[in-house]
């Protein structure tokens, strides 16, 4: 017997059962069956309405792309599955009087928005439509159904772009003065179907095929073949989905949505997909219809819930009136089949523990489910269903912690726009996809992509979007339509790649040809700025301000976030300079600085020109004056620190860039000089530049990020190390005299020798001691260092000893260990790297096969086996010599979630980083937890 290529949704999990020896998990029926065949069958065994359906597996696409035909036993196992379908319809495939018509759907194990194709209809020909007719006594919908066949076919399965009969169509509604597609008349139909049985002959020089089984047979292939279609590889690319998946095949009844007023079609999500929100069913539906027309974006589609309804007329300005009797809700039009639909949802949600995206249609009264499927949603929806779920007791809490990407965390505190700021509304649409954007107008997809690879923000503006557009929507910062509703293509799209849109706005007209769209008497041409608010749906000209988010107001962000404080073991800090950052960092949940880098402090021009007074200092009188004058700018900005974090963890760090930094650039220096000899030989002003070309000179270094900079100039620079020391204890004593709570820890940067620690710390104990007599209090501290030195790495054995705590600095350290420069690296060699080369070499679709030395920038993910090995021979060394040492990570990667994982596995106390990951890195801390047990 061959192997089992076929299996019938109505016993597929039992099948599977005696296939696997066990009941089939989702995902083992996922890898089978792909997700919508896995749906189909758990959906009939869920005792839902499904129509009958059979799935041909996976596998078996993978097979067929291996030998470019289907394996042995495929057709006859479609056969036998096709019988039974037959028998529980009681139609059969080309019976000329009661036929049976499928749909042949692709279905990957993971869901692929309209990347893949689909062909419905299938079994008409000439007799079969006739029969159509007779049965469901609707000439004009047997007729209307073989010209979606014909297109459908001709396009997906025979290549004959769909174009040329969308082109018929519309030229036969603009004949009869229609706009709509139900209002063509039926000797319209007529004339249309055999026109385009004329051009598919004229095209291929044969009859349009008539064999329904024939049918069959090229759709299965065609769906075969899509997976390897342009727009699937590049949905792939882009998602990470592995190419050699392959896609399942589902043939299913066809239901007709279209057969008079006591039908309807419409896809419907449990909960709404943009902000999570759950007071109703979301979704919209169209009566007497066919699925595609729901998302086409051609007529204006229905709300499902009643008051669904009446916000969406609301925001539309249609009034109760005209909505009611226009556009009423599925609640209104069919009240029972909508109890049904809600109970259907209900029972969906608990059995899926997740919010679900679903298809249905009514087929003369009778409600179908087509599809249900985890619904793609934005970032404030997957916090908000993720804490509600949990909450209503659908899943556990550590389960809503994991189903959020940390990334998503990032995206709610963007800003949006300042409701405060002048701008200029232009239009208003559908609010598709939340937040703010704001570029230059471009209106070819393709386009979009060239402008945005070379640096520019970038609106794509569609009259609607179909997949071909997807790689130039993910380029945009923002994408704009002008047809098609919440669930159109673009919406759904952009929603999933949390992507701000606009869509179905009709108060523009875009003019793709002219690369222009009018908004009553604007004109906007591409490369005019306009702004979207995807939180609002209002078009703005010119580019709006934006602020903050409010963390604040975000309920169930911040109880996810409490969620994960409970879970995680891993500290979160954060990285910050100044008393505002500080406040906003414990605001976000911070729980300690794990870097004060205190050279910002000097940003403030007068503080710089006292650092610049030290630099040139040439007496120790002048030097320590100097020094005198930095210290109050110090001090202020500590006390505001201490204040801000009382009762948490403050790591100052000691100052660290190369001194040269402070000091104007050596070339304008230069050129200041040559013209002042010139003008001005006998100023003052001359003298002064000179001697600090003089000072710049003598700094200067071939290679200053190995040179002058860290401890190695807080050591040459006599001073400087007990100035910042004093600072930083007077604040700490001053504050504690307050009533605050300080815990002051002192950090010396860019150690590679125990002797340097040693030093350092030997100058700053003294001072501190002396601080604490003079102020009449003692405060406990903490001494340690960076590692961020290979060698320091290497020896953290030694160092240990003379150290209280770790601090990795993950940028040197990377830095350090390939010899890559964290200032050019990237743009000369590093992006390449990760890029890749060509190697020469195609894939199967002709595209290049790069070879990549780097799978990701270091600077940004953490180099788990190169420099992650150096962080783990420390920790392990130095915990050894020091058991009771403090281990943390104040570089880039603090706040990335991968490298937060491999924090976590080896054993760091916390990890620091810019206030606003924070949110993230706690998120990701409790992840990396959970996986790892
Ligand atoms: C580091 O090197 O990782 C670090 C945190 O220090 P800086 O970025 O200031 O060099
Ligand atoms: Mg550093």
């Amino acid at each position: 017997m061959s192997k089992k290529w076929v299996y019938l949704s109505r016993v597929a999990k039992k099948d599977l059962t005696d296939t696997l020896g066990h009941e089939p998990t989702m995902d083992e029926m996922k890898i089978i069956l792909g997700g919508k065949g896995a749906g189909l069958a758990e959906m009939t065994s869920v005792g839902l309405p499904v129509p009958p359906a059979f799935t041909i597996t996976t596998e078996a696409c993978v097979e067929y792309m291996r030998n470019g035909d289907f394996p042995d036993g495929l057709w006859e196992q479609v056969l036998e599955a096709l019988k039974d379908i037959e028998q529980q319809t009681r139609k059969r495939l080309g019976d000329p009087e009661n036929p049976l018509l499928v749909s042949v759907r692709s279905g990957a194990r993971q869901s692929m928005p309209g990347m893949m194709d689909t062909v419905l209809n299938l079994g008409l020909n000439d007799e079969t439509r006739a029969a159509l007719a007779q049965l469901t006594g609707n000439e004009w919908f047997s007729y209307d159904a073989y010209r979606r066949f014909i297109t459908m076919f001709s396009d997906i399965v025979m290549n004959y772009s769909r174009e040329h009969f969308e082109e018929k169509l519309s030229e036969l509604k603009k004949k009869e003065g229609v706009q709509a597609d139900p209002e063509i008349s039926l000797e319209g139909l007529k004339e249309l179907v055999a026109e385009y049985k004329a051009m598919y002959k004229a095209h291929f020089g044969e009859d349009f095929p008539t064999d329904p089984f024939k049918q069959l047979e090229l759709a299965i292939k065609a769906v075969f073949d899509s997976w390897n279609g342009a727009r699937a590889v590049a949905y792939r690319e882009h998602e990470g989905i592995p190419h050699d998946w392959g896609t399942a095949v589902n043939v299913q009844t066809m239901v007709f949505g279209n057969m008079g007023n006591d039908s309807a079609t419409g896809v419907a999500f449990s909960r709404d997909p943009a902000t999570g929100a759950h007071e109703y069913l979301y979704g919209e539906f169209l009566i007497n219809a066919q699925g595609e027309d729901v998302v086409a974006g051609i007529r204006t589609p229905q709300r499902i819930s009643l008051q669904g309804s009446r916000e969406w007329a609301a925001s539309q300005g249609i009034s109760e009136e005209e909505r009611a009797s226009q556009y009423p809700s599925l609640e209104e039009a069919m009240p029972e089949l909508y109890q049904q639909f809600v109970e259907i949802t209900r029972k969906l949600e608990t059995h899926y523990r997740d919010m679900q995206d679903m298809e249905f249609t009514i087929e003369r009264g009778k409600l179908w489910m087509l599809q249900t499927r985890t619904g793609k949603r934005t970032a404030a929806a997957a916090v908000r269903i993720a804490a509600d779920l949990a909450d209503e007791g659908l899943i556990t809490k550590e389960e809503a912690i994991m189903r959020v990407e940390p990334e998503y965390v990032d995206l709610l505190l963007r800003p949006s726009f300042d409701p405060q700021a002048g701008k200029k509304q232009i239009a208003k649409g559908l609010n598709a996809s939340p937040g703010a954007a704001a570029g230059i107008a471009v209106f070819d997809a393709a386009r979009a992509e060239e402008l945005a690879s070379a640096g520019r923000d970038v609106i794509l503006v569609r009259p609607e979007t179909n997949p071909d557009d997807v790689p130039g929507m993910l380029a945009s910062k923002g994408v704009l339509t002008q047809k098609g509703g919440a669930t159109s293509h673009a919406a759904v799209v952009a929603r999933g790649n949390n992507i701000p849109c606009v869509a179905g706005c009709e108060e523009i007209s875009v003019d793709v040809t002219r690369a222009q769209f009018t908004a009553g008497d604007v004109v906007v041409k591409e490369g005019d700025v306009i702004s979207i608010d995807g939180f609002t749906g209002a078009v703005y000209l010119g580019s709006v301000p934006m602020i903050e988010a409010e963390y604040e107001k975000q309920i169930h962000l911040i109880k996810l976030l409490s969620w994960a404080d409970e879970i995680r073991t891993l500290g979160v800090r954060t990285n910050a300079d100044y008393p505002k950052d500080a406040r906003r960092a414990v605001a976000f949940g911070a729980e300690g600085i794990g870097l004060c880098r205190t050279e910002h402090m000097f940003f403030d021009e007068k503080a710089r020109d006292a650092v610049v007074r030290m630099i040139m200092a040439e007496t120790d009188e002048e030097r320590q004056a100097a020094l005198d004058e930095m210290l109050p700018f110090q001090e202020q900005d500590f006390e505001g620190i201490f204040e801000a974090m009382d009762g948490k963890p403050v790591i100052m760090r000691l100052i660290d860039p190369p001194m040269h930094e402070f000091l104007p650039p050596r070339e304008e220096l230069l050129e200041e000089v040559i013209t002042l000899r010139l003008q001005a030989p006998d100023s003052p002003e001359l003298a002064e530049k000179e001697k600090m070309l003089e000072v710049v000179n003598a700094l200067w270094e071939t290679n200053p990020m190995m040179g002058l900079r860290g401890c190695r100039a807080g050591i040459m620079y006599k001073g400087l190390t007990e100035m910042q020391t004093r600072a930083y204890f007077q604040a700490a004593c001053r504050c504690a005299k307050r009533g605050i709570t300080v815990i002051p820890e002192v950090m010396i940067p860019l150690v590679g020798h125990v002797n340097e620690l040693k030093l350092e710390r030997e100058k700053l104990e003294a001072v501190a001691k002396q601080v604490m007599e003079e102020e009449g209090v003692n405060v406990e501290y903490m001494f340690g260092t960076m590692i961020e030195v290979p060698r320091a790495a290497l020896t953290a054995g030694e160092i240990a000893q003379y150290a209280q705590f770790f601090s990795f600095g993950t940028n040197d350290l990377t830095q350090m260990t390939f010899g890559y420069s964290r200032d050019d690296a990237e743009g000369k060699f590093l992006l390449k790297y990760v890029e890749g080369f060509d190697t020469g070499e195609v894939d199967v679709n002709g595209e290049p096969i790069k070879f990549k030395i780097l799978d990701a920038n270091p600077f940004q993910s953490l180099d788990q086996v190169g420099v992650g090995r150096l962080v783990q021979t420390c920790v392990e060394e130095g915990r050894a010599a020091n058991p009771d040492i403090e281990i943390g990570i104040c570089g880039e990667h603090g706040g990335d979630p991968d490298s937060i994982d491999f924090f976590h596995r080896v054993g760091l106390d916390y990890v620091s980083c810019s206030p606003y990951r924070v949110p993230v890195a706690r998120l990701a801390a409790a992840q990396a937890t959970i996986r790892n047990r």
